[in-house]
């Protein structure tokens, strides 16, 4: 599959680095063709060069918008060469096959940095730069597209340790070539929203469909708009809706968090329910029936779990769904619900009920964006997980299984809880959960708080907290966090570890008679 270069088209607009390419593809035989400015460049430099006019018998013209819009290019870039028809057409009509592509665009980006007008910007809009990067990165079988100059030196090192370009090269140069065009057009278009007074959410260029326009945004003065980007994971964008008015911004992105954390507890181990409010969860819980797990979750912060969301690993059965009707609810969402669910909740109006068809694997890898001023931060989304061989055992007490699995269901709660969260849990039900926090100690604080709440709603003779487990998303600094959870009535811990003061942190848990395990893995979430 590999390709030997026989001829090259080289049109940039960045010329960094162009003369060094040619004189390089001239050394090893290849002829180069040209636009305008390009062919100059390179004749310039003493190297021969044909000018693409010469191969479309028309001359470069409407200040260059037309210069290698013709079948004499971009039949040379997309002929199957190994298609006799293609061959044939190329023969009949004179097309010469090329087989790398050098471009770069228009400094249509650098045009609006630089608060170029209106007619500046248009005219820096590439026109056959793109249309020839993307029919040649779709022949990609046969043609290389290079569109960075960062690239030719990977080009030259790819031509002299094969002989040419292989199919596993010309696949990632056509990757990137589409990246550019994509990225291309999205600026293009950012800018003329800007520009005639239309950039809204709903006319926004992302890698998306508009798949709703909200009435409003995270506040009534924000506009906003829900796109989907064709991935197939059951959630929120791919649910179906049975009833109730369309899901507002925050609801979206809080079913989003609740059907994510929910989707982390394997239904084969049984029925679990979360209730998110404002992206954090207030109750999280498993339980023999979903109603058992539901009642559960809700105990946990009864105050702040109404009008929240409630997300469940299973189908949603009468009995959940008529105890879900209790207290006002914004949506509930689940992989299925049964007609009973549906008849109890048909009456409850403002109730959103969605139904995915399944759950997402917690496991599977993705990709997750963030805007900031001027870009976005993406990373993989957080699908890091810890079992119980994973963890150690750091103090002098081991932790009972019970514990241990207290400790796994309150990390993994925590994972889910933005930072510096502290979950406390017990017989697989949340009791306290710090979230937010600019303090650790202050998370710790307010779970401990959360557990006196639940005490004294529930009539309990004492918090929850006391006996009860505590998770960390990550390690503590100092041992005051420890002994806040400590004094709170916890009597193991779990956290990732990694601290400097990880021996001071080990030493007050000993005192304290605490078990803490370490899994070496963090979950900060913002
Ligand atoms: P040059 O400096 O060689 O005259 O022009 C190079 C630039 O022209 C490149 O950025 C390339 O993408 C662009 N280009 C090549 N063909 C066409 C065309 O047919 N129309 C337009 N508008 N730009 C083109």
């Amino acid at each position: 599959d590999t390709v030997s270069v026989r001829r090259a088209l080289l049109s940039v607009s960045d010329k960094t680095g162009l003369i060094d390419l040619a004189r390089a593809l001239d050394a090893r035989g290849v002829e180069l063709v040209s636009t305008g400015g390009t062919a100059k460049a390179i004749r310039d430099a003493g190297l021969p060069v044909r000018d693409v006019a010469e191969l479309t018998g028309f001359p470069e013209m409407m200040d260059g918008r037309v210069k290698t819009l013709h079948p004499a290019v971009h039949g040379g870039l997309l002929a199957l060469r190994d298609d006799a028809a293609h061959v044939a057409a190329m023969e009949a009509h004179g097309i010469g096959a090329i087989d790398l592509l050098v471009v770069n665009l228009y400094p249509f980006e650098e045009t609006v940095a630089k608060g170029g007008d209106y007619a500046d910007c248009i005219e820096n809009i590439d026109i056959g730069g793109p249309a020839m990067i993307r029919a040649a990165a779709k022949n990609h079988a046969f043609v290389a597209t290079v569109v960075d100059v960062e690239d030719y030196d990977a080009l030259l090192a790819e031509l002299d340790a094969q002989g040419g370009t292989t199919m596993a090269f010309r696949q990632m140069l056509a990757q990137r070539a589409y990246a550019r065009t994509a990225a291309y057009d999205a600026a293009v278009s950012t800018w003329m929203a800007g520009a005639i007074g239309q950039d809204t959410p709903r006319r926004r260029a992302v890698a998306g469909t508009l798949a709703q326009e909200m009435r409003y945004g995270e506040n009534p003065h924000q506009a906003a708009a829900f796109y989907t980007d064709g991935s197939a994971r059951p959630g929120v964008a791919t649910a179906r809706q049975h009833q109730g008015k369309a899901l507002s911004y925050n609801n979206i992105n809080d079913t989003d968090a609740a059907f994510e954390l929910v989707a982390e507890f394997d239904p084969k181990d049984g029925p679990a329910v979360a209730i998110i409010k404002h992206a954090n969860p207030c109750g999280v819980a498993r339980g023999a029936t979903f109603a058992q797990a539901y009642q559960r979750a809700f105990d946990c912060d009864r105050v702040s779990a109404f009008g929240g969301i409630i997300a469940l690993n299973g189908t949603l059965d009468g009995d959940t769904a008529q105890a879900i009707t209790g207290i006002f609810t914004e949506v509930v969402i689940a992989p299925d619900a049964t007609d009973e669910a549906r008849e109890v909740f048909s009456a409850k109006k403002n109730l959103r009920l969605l139904t995915t068809g399944g759950l997402p694997d917690p496991r599977s890898t993705g990709r997750v964006w963030r805007q900031v001023a001027g870009g976005y931060l993406v990373q993989d989304r957080d699908n890091g997980f810890v079992t119980a061989k994973d963890v150690k055992v750091v103090t002098k007490r081991t932790p009972s299984e019970a514990e241990l699995r207290d400790m796994l269901f309150a990390w993994t709660v925590a994972k889910h809880v933005k930072s510096n969260a502290i979950v406390y849990a017990k017989d697989a039900a949340t009791v306290g959960v710090g979230a937010g926090q600019m303090s650790r100690v202050d998370s710790s604080r307010i779970a401990a708080r959360k557990g006196e709440d639940m005490a004294e709603a529930l009539e309990l003779a004492q918090s929850p907290a006391i006996g009860a487990v505590v998770a960390s998303d990550a390690f503590f600094p100092f041992a005051d966090g420890l002994l806040a959870a400590a004094s709170a009535g916890a009597t193991a811990v779990i956290q990732p570890g990694g601290s400097m003061r990880d021996e001071e942190v080990i030493a007050a848990a000993d005192e304290a008679g605490l078990a803490m395990v370490f899994t070496g893995m963090r979950h900060f979430r913002h």
